[in-house]
């Protein structure tokens, strides 16, 4: 059986809910699939010390302001988790899971979404399925050889596995830093970082990031000079424990090494150290693939967007991800404006 539907909105994490809040306020007859068993998106796997890099007020979905927890400037992610559980009932925004989409088709008027629990049939799709399902690695000569273990960010849950042992954490940006602090004092540390890392000046948080996208989209759209956003300014936010970390002395970082041997990695200058685990916290990329079909990508494995409209396909918003769906969509706070802008266009276009 095909059930019909004006929008289905393919992910329930904070993207999902904000597309959410704005089309029930639109009048949009719509439907949010997520493939996960309970609420909270990303925020459900996080490490355990993870703390947002912006104050509670400064963190919040459209209509309702994040609640600050106690105790805590930044707060921690079971403290996000239980906002948005918050935020779906109080909206009463109609959640269906766990619903995994598997495929999206052009079906003449409409587009046919193909899921594990059956078949939509919508006249708009949003796609707001994150990146944390999506880790990346890049490819280093000896990466099958090391015989010792390897993660990504998505999977590190926290320093105690670790204790004692010899652990190489890549990436200068604010999860490598943060794994990083995380893990001094517990285990052997070494952070590598492909440049320099860039701290924000301490007083600086997320709010400055949010600002420094919005004014880098502003300029763009004005047809002025790009004022670099957020990257200007710096890579990592000093949050409290990294700021510690930084002046205590084991956020030192050496350079990215070149290869990788059976034992650990080994630097261009043919210099190398025993590891017992390396943890690439080295990025995620958008989860697309219920959108192959739609044969939408340009060669670089993006889906090009005019705001959140994909240019080939007009049927279809991309939200959340990243910058080029919205400044700062990738956040808590960025992801209102995109999803506002999106509903009222959505809204025209059913009519
Ligand atoms: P997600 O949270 O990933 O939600 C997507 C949902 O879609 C998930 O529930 C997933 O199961 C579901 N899904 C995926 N594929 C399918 C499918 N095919 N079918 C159905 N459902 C599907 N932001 C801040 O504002 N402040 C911070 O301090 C902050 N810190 C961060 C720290 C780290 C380490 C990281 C990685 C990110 C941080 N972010 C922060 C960024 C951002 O808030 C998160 O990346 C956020 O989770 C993105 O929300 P989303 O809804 O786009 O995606």
């Amino acid at each position: 059986m095909t059930r019909l539907v004006d929008v289905v909105v393919t992910g329930g994490g904070q993207a999902g809910l904000a597309a959410g809040y704005h089309l029930k306020r639109a009048g949009a007859e719509f439907v949010i699939l997520d493939a996960q068993g309970e609420p909270g998106g990303a925020w459900r796997h996080a490490w355990d010390s993870l703390h947002l890099f912006s104050p509670a007020s400064c963190s919040s979905l459209p209509g309702r302001l994040m609640p600050p927890q106690a105790g805590e400037t930044y707060p921690d992610a079971g403290h996000v988790i239980g906002y948005l559980a918050d935020y779906e009932q109080r909206y009463e925004l109609p959640v269906q899971r766990p619903v995994r989409v598997q495929a999206v088709r052009r079906d003449g008027e409409r587009l046919r979404v193909e899921t594990d629990s059956g078949t939509w049939s919508a006249h708009v799709v949003v796609s707001a399925t994150g990146t944390w399902w999506r880790p990346f690695r890049p490819a280093i000569p000896g990466g099958d050889i090391f015989r010792g273990r390897q993660l990504h960010t998505a999977g590190y849950s926290g320093p105690q596995e670790f204790a004692g042992r010899r652990v190489v954490v890549v990436g200068g940006g604010n999860s490598g830093a943060q794994i990083a602090a995380d893990l001094a004092g517990h285990a052997d540390l070494t952070w590598v970082t492909r440049r320099e890392p860039r701290f924000l000046p301490d007083e600086i948080d997320g709010r400055a990031l949010f600002d420094a996208a919005t004014a880098r989209r502003q300029a763009l759209d004005a047809g002025l000079d790009d004022t670099g956003g957020v990257t200007a300014l710096g890579d990592i936010v000093a949050v409290p424990p990294v700021r510690e970390a930084r002046d205590r002395g084991p956020l030192k970082a050496q350079p990215m090494f070149t290869r990788l041997t059976a034992d650990g990695p080994v630097w261009a200058d043919g210099t190398g150290a025993a590891a017992d685990a390396i943890i690439w916290c080295t990025g995620f990329r958008p989860a697309l693939s219920h959108l192959t079909p739609l044969g939408l990508r340009d060669r670089h494995g993006h889906i090009p967007t005019t705001g959140t409209r994909a240019v080939g396909e007009p049927r279809l918003h991309l939200l959340g991800y990243g910058d080029w769906t919205g400044p700062a969509s990738a956040t808590l706070i960025g992801v209102g404006r995109p999803a506002r802008e999106m509903a009222r266009e959505i809204a025209a276009r059913l009519g």
